[in-house]
């Protein structure tokens, strides 16, 4: 009989590419992965144990140490922790007997943290076993471990209220809601499957790109690259085989809209990739997802199916000779630097999700060193009414800078968190009475996730747009009676602490010296020298070597360019010099730990 390593191996043909397959495969039918199955992967895939273990270590989902037969994962986002997320790691921990990072001693349970799992809409929430729960309270955390107790399984834990519209499929049969809020023509519900594809094979792929140029669309990740362009470079590239990806690892905290397309709107997700992998001459698209949302896969596959049933993926599609393309599923398994597109490309090779040095850009030179486009979930579903609108009817959407339609995810201080289609030229102002916040019951907004900024009720009236506020789709309202620099500032610098890569000297270390710079404002030591500092020190993580080092000090310097009082009400008026650092206390501690007698 075969262990079951051995039928894993066997399932991805003993490919070394597909090593995350692999991993996770194996995470989740032994809750870690044992020393001797690393081995037995390293052999039978021809690689080295050390290189089996670099990717291991790399992705927080994995483990080399038994994780429980449960594993609870609790979100410790700005918003988890605004929604109430501490009282609810109280109980847990109180509930369960261990801390966050432990395992209770019969090896039952788990209990660690995680970064935002794109439920900002319904928090606190966690993933148990790849389930997610929702909107906890400490009395939800106190029946989820009795449920355990009593060994009911995960989908057996919450039967009172599902979530709305696919969620409640038996494919998902999840809480988590989509919170919907306001359609517009990506989101529209009248799009039929196939509809996009029957127009598209009718056209040549050049006339493809030149109407998703006209549409003048840009990539909806953030940067606003335009995609006709993309995809013409992507066309032009040479060789033997091209790929499209789509870039589903939506990891900026307060980004949860992709969530809500996968699970409502997936069949123009995929026809989006259809489209994009006809225009750029790819025949097969990988669909890159982060794997907080791993409860969606059953869903997708068969949505996959029944595109491939209807031929509208597979080959000669829909009798188009030559015309084949199909779509395969990637998740990752916890990385938010995954979302850099060079390094969702390693990490769909089998490798640590680390950023390439560029160029040679992806498009060029991407996945297998093949010619790969990568495009994010809106942007594929946009480029689908492009094709059955026209780019001229796009085009005359949104502003001039910034055409056609932006999906928000919109989370924090605000009566109605959700998604919202809105089009571009949108004030800040417009959207705070769109989901029900007072704008003068808010301080601030936080827009563009951490590594975006955070604005005042000054800047309330400028506009949602590449010629003002460019953003990825995430907005955090903050109301009047949040500390921004503890509950906002403070979380998101630990973030992107812990989710640096650690290839670039810049950003593995000044975030750490920013934090510790920030600590000492907010514990009273800080003097206007320390102010100074974190100006010129934010300076140098522009060096490194993506986006996510290049902009890890954004949410103390924008915080500090616009709530600068804060700060400087917190700092020593009458002292040039504080090191920071308290010598007695630190020998007490010590002498604590080790039982010594102070002699200082
Ligand atoms: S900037 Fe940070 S995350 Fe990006 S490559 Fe450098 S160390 Fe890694």
């Amino acid at each position: 009989m075969k262990t079951g390593a051995q039928r894993i191996l066997e399932k991805y043909g003993k490919d070394k590419t597909r090593l995350m397959d692999i991993l996770i495969d194996v995470q989740n039918e032994f809750g870690f992965i044992p020393r001797e199955i690393t081995v037995q992967i390293a052999d039978e895939l021809g690689m080295s144990e050390v290189d089996v273990d670099q990717t291991i270590s790399f992705y927080h989902f994995f483990s080399q140490k038994p994780t429980g037969k449960y594993h609870i994962y609790l979100n410790n986002s700005a918003v988890a922790n605004m929604m109430g997320r501490n009282d609810v790691a109280a109980a847990f921990m109180k509930e369960l007997g261990i801390k966050f990072g432990e395992v209770t001693p019969d090896g039952l349970v788990g209990l660690f943290e995680t970064a935002c799992i794109g439920m900002n809409d319904q928090e606190p929430a966690a993933i148990i076993n790849n389930q997610i729960f929702t909107r906890l309270t400490p009395f939800r955390a106190k029946e989820i471990v009795r449920d355990i107790r009593e060994g009911k399984s995960v989908n057996d834990m919450f039967v009172q209220d599902w979530g709305d519209g696919e969620n409640r499929s038996d494919l998902i049969k999840s809480v988590v809601s989509n919170n919907i809020r306001k359609i517009g023509p990506v989101l529209e519900r009248t799009f039929t499957a196939g509809q996009a594809i029957d127009k598209l094979i009718k056209m040549t792929p050049e006339q493809v790109i030149e109407e998703v140029k006209k549409s003048n669309m840009r990539g909806r990740g953030g940067a606003g690259f335009p995609t006709g362009l993309k995809w013409e470079f992507g066309r032009n590239a040479k060789g033997e085989k091209k790929y499209i990806f789509c870039n589903a690892d939506e990891g900026e905290p307060g980004t949860f809209k992709d969530r809500v397309i996968l699970t409502e709107r997936p069949r123009l997700l995929f026809e989006g990739m259809v489209i994009a992998g006809y225009a750029i001459g790819a025949t097969e698209g990988i669909l890159y997802i982060r794997h907080e949302y791993k409860y969606l896969q059953a869903h997708l596959e068969s949505i996959l199916q029944m595109a491939r049933d209807a031929n509208y993926l597979g080959k000669n599609i829909q009798g188009k000779k030559g015309f084949n393309f199909d779509i395969r599923i990637q998740f990752g398994a916890g990385a938010y630097v995954c979302g850099e597109e060079s390094a969702l490309i390693e990490s769909a090779e089998g490798k640590r999700g680390e950023p390439r040095d560029r160029p040679p850009f992806p498009v060029e030179k991407g996945y297998l060193d093949m010619p790969t486009v990568v495009n994010n979930v809106e942007t594929l579903c946009a480029v689908v009414k492009v094709v059955l609108n026209g780019g001229e009817w796009y085009k005359s959407l949104g502003t001039t800078e910034s055409t056609g339609t932006k999906l928000l995810s919109i989370s924090g201080d605000c009566k109605f968190p959700g998604v919202y289609e809105v089009v571009w030229g949108f004030s800040i102002n417009d959207i705070l009475d769109m989901v029900g916040a007072h704008s003068e019951d808010v301080q601030a907004v936080q827009v563009g996730g951490p590594s975006g900024a955070i604005i005042g009720r000054n800047e309330f009236n400028r506009i949602l747009g590449y010629e003002d506020l460019a953003t990825g789709g995430s907005l955090i309202i903050i109301s009047k009676h949040r500390d921004i620099l503890n509950d906002i500032v403070l979380n998101f610098m630990d973030f992107f602490i812990d989710e640096s890569c650690g290839s670039c000297s810049t950003c593995r270390i000044t975030p750490t010296l920013l934090r510790n710079k920030l600590l000492k404002i907010l514990n009273a030591r800080g003097v206007k020298q320390d102010i100074e500092d974190i100006v010129e020190w934010g300076k140098i993580l522009k060096a490194s070597r993506c986006g996510l080092g290049q902009t890890a000090a954004n949410p103390i310097l924008s915080s500090l360019k616009n709530f600068r009082h804060l700060y400087e009400e917190k700092i020593q008026k009458n002292k040039e010099y504080d090191c920071g650092f308290d010598l007695s206390l630190a020998v007490k501690e010590s002498c604590q730990v080790t039982g010594r007698v102070p002699n200082i």
